[in-house]
């Protein structure tokens, strides 16, 4: 294995799974720099913020981060003063309000995507496009539009859905996402002290609900909590799915979208109706496409096998099973322990990198046709009500198969 000295881990994007891999490195005395597009204040203030429900990968995040962070995980909740009060995930029929079942998860936890990020962040290099990559015999070299450019024993590209270093390794035709047509809504926002109590009614942290008829799914939870005593200044996310039409093109400006809008939660039951009809009039938001990536292929023969791929850019899937982020996580803690095999010399930093991608691939190859196949179930009410994830709650996918494996060998015996 090269030097000690010499062995630098480039980290393209400083998203979660950018930063937890940074986090990790450190850990096991590895050299890395995160390289991040975005310059540092609209990396701090960007718009797209959102709530994810983190389960079985915050014990990925525990492996990955020094001792003095572990007890300050609450801090990245969006609710930090929720404390360990049930976070068991209540559905709804959304036209009636009727509880259709709860979803339990493994220590579930609605934490905020800033936080996350900013929890994590440290050392970051602002205002850094990666625009290409090449080679100098064993080490590989990152330009950026900067004209910069950086050096490195590996390359790996967490930038996102979107990624330039998986267009690098795969050419743009085969890196290229594809768009599932469900499109969506997601806004987060803050409303009147009496309705923002309402929103915390059916659950005080988050609630999904089913239109009947509707073909819509809507979501709803706590964003950020500052003071609890102040519920005006609260933020919600709310989310409203539905298959094919309208698309991004056919609502092309503010007033239609808002009135789409509208026009769907005007059937839905309280707290979801308000949590629609309610939102501030200068409210500005898109439609948001949902796009996934399958990583079939291998692309270890290119750039000498020194570039690989974590979290969404190596796995774009829907995010109505919660599992992107949580499989992100996953990505980093083990390309963590992979890479310090490789520079304690048990393996080759090539065998090390191909470890990594032979799991990262078989564990999402099985999860993206599960979360799709969820993602369009949830907009059909007769399928849903039919659904296995009504028993498979939001576990693992391996500890379910585990399960049922075990029941079915069960009732064979
Ligand atoms: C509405 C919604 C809800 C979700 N809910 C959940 C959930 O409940 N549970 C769950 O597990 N997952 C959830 N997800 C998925 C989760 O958000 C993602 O899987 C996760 O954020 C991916 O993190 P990442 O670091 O891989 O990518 P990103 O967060 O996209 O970070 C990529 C970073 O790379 C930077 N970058 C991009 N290109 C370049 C470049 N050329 N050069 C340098 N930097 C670059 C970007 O600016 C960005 O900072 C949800 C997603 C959405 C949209």
């Amino acid at each position: 294995m090269a030097d000690l000295e010499d062995f630098h881990v480039l980290i393209i994007g400083a998203g979660s799974t950018g930063l937890l891999l940074a986090q990790g490195l450190k850990q096991n005395g590895i050299k890395s720099t995160v390289y991040e597009r975005e310059d540092s204040s609209s990396y701090q203030t960007r718009p797209r913020e959102w709530g994810m429900t983190l389960h079985w990968g915050s014990s990925f995040i525990s492996k990955c981060i020094p001792p003095a962070m572990h007890t300050r995980l609450n801090e990245i909740c969006c609710d930090p003063f929720y404390g360990d009060n049930d976070l068991t995930l209540p559905h709804y029929n959304g036209k009636t309000g009727e509880k259709l079942f709860d979803m339990p998860g493994e220590q579930p936890r609605r934490i905020s995507r800033r936080k996350l990020r900013n929890f994590l962040s440290e050392g970051i290099n602002y205002g850094k496009e990666l625009k290409s990559i090449s080679s100098d015999g064993p080490q590989v070299i990152g330009s950026f539009a900067d004209g910069t450019s950086a050096q490195g024993t590996i390359i790996v590209g967490c930038d996102g859905a979107k990624s330039i270093v998986r267009e690098v390794l795969l050419g743009k035709d085969v890196a290229k996402l594809e768009d599932i047509d469900i499109n969506m809504i997601n806004i987060s926002c803050a409303y009147s002290a009496d309705t923002a109590k309402l929103l915390r009614t059916k659950h005080p942290c988050f609630k999904n609900s089913y239109h009947p008829t509707q073909g819509t799914m809507f979501w709803q939870s706590i964003q950020d909590v500052k003071d609890p005593g102040r519920p005006e200044t609260w933020l919600f996310q709310n989310i409203l799915s539905w298959i094919g039409a309208p698309r991004p093109e056919d609502l092309p400006d503010q007033a239609s979208r808002t009135a789409f809008f509208k026009s769907k939660a005007e059937e839905y039951a309280e707290p979801w109706r308000s949590g629609a009809l309610e939102i501030p009039d200068d409210l500005t938001f898109g439609i948001d496409r949902t796009t996934m990536f399958t990583p079939s292929m291998s692309w270890s023969d290119v750039l000498g096998g020194n570039v690989t791929l974590a979290g969404d850019a190596a796995h774009a899937m829907p995010p109505h099973r919660g599992q992107g982020l949580n499989n992100a996580l996953e990505d980093a803690a083990r390309l963590v322990g992979e890479l310090t095999a490789a520079r304690d010399g048990k393996k080759s930093l090539n065998e090390a990198i191909r470890e990594y991608e032979e799991d990262m691939r078989a564990r999402t190859l099985k999860e993206i046709p599960i979360s799709v196949m969820q993602a369009k179930m949830v907009h059909s009410w007769e399928d849903l009500m039919n659904a296995p994830m009504i028993k498979m709650g939001m576990n693992k996918l391996k500890e379910e198969n585990k399960k049922r494996a075990a029941a079915s060998a069960e009732s064979s015996s």
